[in-house]
């Protein structure tokens, strides 16, 4: 037995989380510890986080922290990239070795690279629905289309079980245990000025609480295939999202508690819907571990395929797209709403993604960083594969998907009701 760390990224539960387990039968004395890491909280370029996620993630470390103290043991938070700030706290504590989830976005494999180049370092699986020893392919033969992917994965869909939540958290002293503040983080709290149709909380209990909501108690899943384009409401999709992409939840328990609905009442084509969308999930995530640093470029997995050139007001086009002031009202309303709340449909995703590729002509790269700063739910992953997607640089055969803005807005908001909330 050892005494180690944990270092918590975007696994922020005790539940179903395998690097965690790992340590606690490893160490017979763990420190659990959160890393503020500067790349994203003190960039030197644009800012990355915005007021929304940054509020969502305090409020998750929060309800992390309180159940970890229920258990007999402490959140540390220590500030720097992880490669110094956990070397730093193991020296401190005396530590031998450190656990960490691994994630499958280059920079963030990078990071773990620096840090196991430092300390000994083990690492669990939790990112995604299937575990990649599980898939019936090796990842250098990943399919180049999800479909292809889906049918692959889906004739013998082997999906573990769930790892329970640890009863005891092996204790171990405590010292720096105080949450930053928002403002303490160079947020102004007063920033937040609209709540939108849903009001997201940060942390598993609220996670779990929305999946107990939305499928057990509204039969919300049981109608979602017919519901999960629309735009305005608080129900017409999980809105799972913040909390997956945080770690909250793993898709393994949504997984589960989809199969355990299906055998109450019955499948449909909604309850399968939902997890041929983890699936998405899951293909992008496999994508970006394959692919590594090539998902951020501007000609991503297709350097052969040609480029568009900017217009010449191209930084005032991009600012109108942002602002919600381009001449498409759909569009604004959209991006008025992500600005206002940090959250937008899948729908209206799409809708503003095409927007800026081929109605304004941008490099899409603009676009998914401004997502990567205002989504509470981005995941580097899900977020470059979607944008890769829509501008033809990505695991799609077409070279153009191109929304009919104006057909999508009479389709999907017909009284303009949307819009009015937005504008
Ligand atoms: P639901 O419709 O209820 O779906 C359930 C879950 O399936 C979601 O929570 C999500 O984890 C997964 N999922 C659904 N659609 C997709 C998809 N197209 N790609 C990957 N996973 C999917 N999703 C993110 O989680 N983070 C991002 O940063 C992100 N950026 C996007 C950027 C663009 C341009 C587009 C078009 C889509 C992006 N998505 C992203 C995917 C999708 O829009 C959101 O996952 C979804 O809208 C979240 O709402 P929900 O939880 O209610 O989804």
């Amino acid at each position: 037995m050892q005494s180690g760390v944990f270092c918590f990224r975007n696994d922020l539960r005790l539940h179903d989380n395998e690097a965690l387990s790992l340590a606690l039968r490893e160490c017979d004395q763990l420190y659990l510890v959160y890393s503020f890491e500067d790349r994203l909280w003190k960039p030197k370029k644009n800012r990355r986080i915005s007021i929304h996620r940054a509020r969502f993630i305090l409020e998750a470390l929060k309800c992390l922290g309180e159940k970890i103290k229920k258990l007999g043991n402490e959140l540390h938070f220590v500030y720097g990239d992880i490669s110094e700030s956990i070397p730093r706290f193991m020296e401190e504590v005396g530590a031998d070795i450190c656990f960490i989830s691994e994630e499958n976005a280059y920079e963030e494999k990078k990071a773990e690279d620096a840090l196991s180049g430092c300390v000994p370092l083990q690492k669990g699986h939790g990112r995604t629905l299937i575990h990649q020893h599980d898939l019936p392919f090796q990842l250098n033969d990943l399919p180049e289309t999800f479909s292809k992917f889906r049918k692959l994965v889906e004739k013998d869909l082997q999906i573990s079980r769930c790892l329970e939540e640890p009863v005891n958290l092996n204790t171990s002293k405590s010292l720096n245990t105080a949450l930053p503040s928002l403002r303490e983080m160079g947020f102004n709290r007063f920033n937040i000025n609209h709540k939108g149709y849903y009001s997201f909380r940060g942390g598993f209990e609220a996670g779990q609480k929305r999946a107990q909501n939305w499928i057990w108690e509204s039969h919300n899943l049981f109608k979602y295939k017919i519901t999960r384009n629309q735009l305005k409401g608080a129900d017409f999709s999980s809105r799972f999202s913040p909390w997956l992409s945080l770690g909250c939840l793993s898709s393994r328990e949504i997984f589960w508690e989809v199969k355990k609905y299906e055998s109450k009442y019955s499948a449909n084509e909604s309850t399968y819907w939902l997890i041929f969308e983890l699936l998405w999930r899951d293909f992008f995530q496999f994508l970006a571990r394959a692919h590594g640093p090539k998902i951020f470029h501007r000609r991503g997995l297709h350097p052969e395929r040609p480029l568009t050139v900017e217009p010449a007001d191209a930084e005032s086009l991009f600012s109108s797209w942002k602002m919600g002031t381009t001449l498409d009202p759909f569009i604004n309303a959209n991006m008025n709403e992500l600005r206002l709340t940090g959250w937008m449909s899948n729908r209206g995703r799409q809708n503003v993604a095409s927007y800026l590729i081929n109605n304004l002509g941008l490099d899409w790269r603009k676009g998914a960083q401004w997502f990567e700063e205002q989504l509470i739910d981005y995941d580097p992953c899900s977020n470059y594969g979607n944008w890769l997607y829509l501008a033809g640089y990505g695991n799609d055969p077409r070279t153009n998907r191109c929304f009919n803005v104006t057909k999508q807005a009479e389709l999907y908001d017909p009284t303009g009701s949307y819009q009015k909330d937005w504008l």
